[in-house]
């Protein structure tokens, strides 16, 4: 499998890591992680266009996350000489057809026209939706947020989505292949809702992950070294993205 980091930071503005929207390639499948600000461009850019997006994962309903749904579903609509006939898989939290059935209120040209969009909200637990294998289990970051493990071809991908410290991540991630975890903040400068580096490989070392993945950097990371916060904890392979980061696993 491989993952393409193309947005590795926060609804903060920064050069290097734009909102969260990750990229995954697993059993020929193009598997979309969160689409924050900016997500459809970058994705078209990394090589995804918008037409061949079939998959969407949303973690949670933060802007930094969902903001560019609307995005997506409105350049489907406007696209000229092309109709997408294809159904559009949306996957992800408890109030995801609310929240998308709120925004097409608004934005109303942006509501489907000549194909299917499939909401899914997921299970906590096992889920089988769009041939997939999903685990869901909630993270305490928001009262409906999510972190998912994913299994196809014998390969274990987890995604912390934003995530408190809880017990339930080191389920999520129990060997995993490639764990794609949060670190919001260095050390000291943590928020109940959120995972310090320290934080995220502890959980990673506990749930014996082969490759641990940091995201969702707030602009603090570059001030401080959480590389060697995190090396104290975990000791497999350790990337600290950003925005253009690629990993296989
Ligand atoms: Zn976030
Ligand atoms: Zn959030």
């Amino acid at each position: 499998m491989r993952l393409s980091i193309l947005g590795a930071g926060t609804i903060l503005p920064q050069p290097n890591r734009s909102p969260a929207c990750h990229l995954l390639e697993i059993a020929g499948r193009k598997l979309v992680f969160d689409l924050g600000p900016g997500a459809v461009a970058r994705l078209a850019a990394a090589g995804l266009d918008h037409r061949e997006i079939d998959t969407v994962f949303i973690s949670h309903l933060h802007p930094d996350h969902v903001l560019d749904l609307v995005t997506l579903l409105q350049a489907t609509n406007a696209t000229p000489s092309w109709e997408r006939r294809a159904p559009l898989q949306l996957i992800g939290c408890r109030g995801l057809a609310a929240f998308t059935e709120a925004l097409l209120a608004i934005f109303r040209d942006a509501r489907p026209e000549t194909y299917a969009l499939e909401i899914h909200e997921l299970e906590l637990g096992a889920n089988e939706v769009a041939g997939l294998n999903i685990h869901a289990a909630l993270t305490g970051h928001t009262s409906n947020s999510l972190a998912l493990r994913l299994e196809a071809e014998g390969r274990v991908f987890a995604y912390s989505g934003d995530a408190a410290d809880l017990p339930a991540l080191v389920e999520i991630a129990q060997d995993a292949d490639l764990f794609l975890c949060e670190a919001s903040f260095p050390d000291g400068q943590g928020t109940p809702d959120h995972l310090t580096a320290t934080q995220a490989a502890s959980i990673a070392a506990r749930a014996g992950v082969r490759h641990l993945v940091l995201t969702h950097l707030y602009p603090q990371a570059d001030t401080q070294n959480m590389r060697a916060e995190a090396e104290a904890q975990f000791k497999g392979r350790l990337t600290i993205a950003q925005d253009g980061t690629e990993v296989r696993a």
